[in-house]
C-alpha cells in the first residue's frame, strides 16, 4: 500500500504525522502558507499563496487529514467534491466555534460551565446578571492558547471587556470554573468504528501555554472512565476517523468539558516514546484506513516543552534517558520550538531530572519537584 496522505497545515505536528507515517511507506504532502515550515522537510509543501495551490494540492494525495485546527471550511468544501478527509467536516466545523462545541457537549450530556452566548453589550449585561461573576468572556471563533479572553471578575470591567473582544461579534461568556487541575484525554477512532484511549494527561499551563503533561495523570483512576465515556460520545456521535483531544477541568463536582481539538494534541506528544504506538502513527493508521495500534503506556512520562529559546541539544541529550524533539524553528517569545520526554524510572529519579533540565532551559521551568508519577 502505498498512500498518500495530504494534510492542511505544515507545523509540528505535520511533521510529527509524516515521521510516523515514513515507517510504513506511507508519504505527506502539506498545504501551508509558509513553504519553510516544520514539515517541509518531510514532503512536499504547496503554498496556499499561490494560485492553483489547492488544487495541486488536492491532486497531490490519496486522502486528506489536517493538523491546522481552523483550517478553513471553504478548503475542505472543494476537496470532498472529489477525494475524503478524516476527521468529518463536522467535527472541524464544531470546534472551530465554541458555541456549537458546547451545544455538543449539551447534547451529548458531557457537562460544562454554564455558559451564555454574547453578541451584544446588553447581552453581555444579561450573561453577567445570569451567570453571576467572575466569567471568563471569549471569542467564539479564531482564539488560541488563551488568546480573545477576558476574565471579568467585576461589574465595572463589563465595558472594558466589550471593548476589547466586542468587535468579535460572537462571544461566548463561561461561569469561572475553580478546578484543581487541568487534564486532556486523547482517543482515537478507526475507520471501522473501533475505539481506543490513551490514559489521561495532566497538564500545567504558563502564560497560557502548556508548558509540560503528566501521563498517566496522577490519581485518575477514578476519572479516566469518565473522560473515557465522554470522549467516545463524541467520536461516535461524529463518525469520527482520527484522533480527537478533549480538554477538561477536574472540580470537586467532577470532570467538566472545555474544548475539544479534532487533531492530534501537544498534550499527547509524550506517546511517542511513552505508549506502544504514538497519536500520531494511529491518527496515519485511521486515516489511511489501517488497523489501530495499542495505546498501552510502556512507562509513565513527563514532556516538557520548550519555548521561545532553544536549549543546547548537547545539553538536554546528557540527561539520562532523554528524548529530544526540536521542530526546525526559529526562536520568538512564547513560541513552541520542541519538547523533551522524560521516562524517569522512579521518583527520586524524576526530581533529579528535572533539577537538571531546570538548570539546562534558557526558559524557567515550572515543574514542581513533589510530582507523585
Ligand atoms: P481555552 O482557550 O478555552 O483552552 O482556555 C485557556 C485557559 O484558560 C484554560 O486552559 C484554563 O486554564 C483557562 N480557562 C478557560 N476557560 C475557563 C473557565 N470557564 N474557567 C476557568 N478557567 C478557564
Amino acid at each position: 500500500m502505498n498512500k498518500t496522505i495530504g494534510i492542511f497545515g505544515g507545523g509540528q505536528l505535520g511533521r510529527m504525522m509524516a515521521q510516523a507515517a515514513l515507517p510504513l511507506n506511507i508519504q505527506c504532502t502539506f498545504f501551508e502558507a509558509n513553504t519553510d515550515c516544520p514539515s517541509a522537510a518531510l514532503g512536499q509543501v504547496f503554498s496556499t499563496k499561490a494560485e492553483n495551490g489547492l488544487n495541486e494540492f488536492i491532486e497531490s494525495a490519496d486522502v486528506f487529514s489536517l493538523e491546522f485546527e481552523n483550517t478553513p471550511l471553504a478548503d475542505v468544501d472543494v476537496l470532498t467534491q472529489s477525494k475524503a478527509i478524516h476527521p468529518p467536516r463536522q467535527a472541524l466545523a464544531t470546534a472551530q466555534n465554541r458555541l456549537l462545541e458546547k451545544a455538543l457537549f449539551d447534547k451529548l450530556d458531557i457537562p460544562v460551565a454554564p455558559y451564555r452566548a454574547v453578541d451584544s453589550l446588553e447581552s453581555l449585561k444579561q450573561a453577567v446578571a445570569d451567570l453571576g461573576l467572575p466569567i471568563v468572556l471569549k471569542t467564539a471563533t479564531g482564539g488560541y492558547d488563551g488568546k480573545g479572553q477576558f476574565v471579568l471578575r467585576t461589574a465595572d470591567q463589563i465595558d472594558q471587556a466589550w471593548a476589547e473582544l466586542g468587535p468579535a461579534k460572537s462571544l461566548i461568556a463561561e461561569s469561572f470554573v475553580t478546578f484543581s487541575r487541568e487534564v486532556s484525554i486523547i482517543a482515537v477512532r478507526g475507520l471501522d468504528g473501533e475505539v481506543k484511549t490513551w490514559p489521561l494527561a495532566e497538564n500545567h499551563h504558563h502564560n497560557g501555554i502548556l508548558s509540560h503533561s503528566i501521563v498517566p495523570a496522577p490519581n485518575s483512576a477514578d476519572l479516566q472512565p469518565v473522560a473515557q465515556d465522554y470522549i467516545t460520545r463524541l467520536l461516535n456521535h461524529l463518525n469520527y476517523v482520527g484522533v480527537l483531544t478533549l480538554e477538561l477541568f477536574v472540580t470537586d463536582k467532577g470532570l467538566y468539558a472545555n474544548e475539544m481539538a479534532p487533531r492530534v494534541h501537544n498534550s499527547g506528544h509524550w506517546s511517542i516514546e511513552g505508549s506502544v504506538c504514538s497519536q500520531f502513527e494511529n491518527h496515519v493508521r485511521a486515516v489511511a484506513g489501517l488497523p489501530l495500534g495499542s495505546t498501552e503506556v510502556v512507562r509513565p512520562t513527563v514532556m516538557i516543552n520548550i519555548i521561545g529559546k532553544h536549549p543546547k541539544t548537547e545539553d538536554v541529550l546528557a540527561l539520562n534517558g532523554a528524548h529530544l524533539h526540536l521542530y526546525n524553528k526559529t526562536e520568538r517569545a512564547g513560541r513552541k520550538l520542541g519538547h523533551i520526554t522524560l521516562m524517569p524510572v522512579n521518583q527520586s529519579e524524576l526530581v533529579l531530572l528535572c533539577r537538571q533540565l531546570a538548570k539546562i532551559l534558557p526558559e524557567p521551568l515550572a515543574l514542581s519537584e513533589d510530582m507523585n508519577i
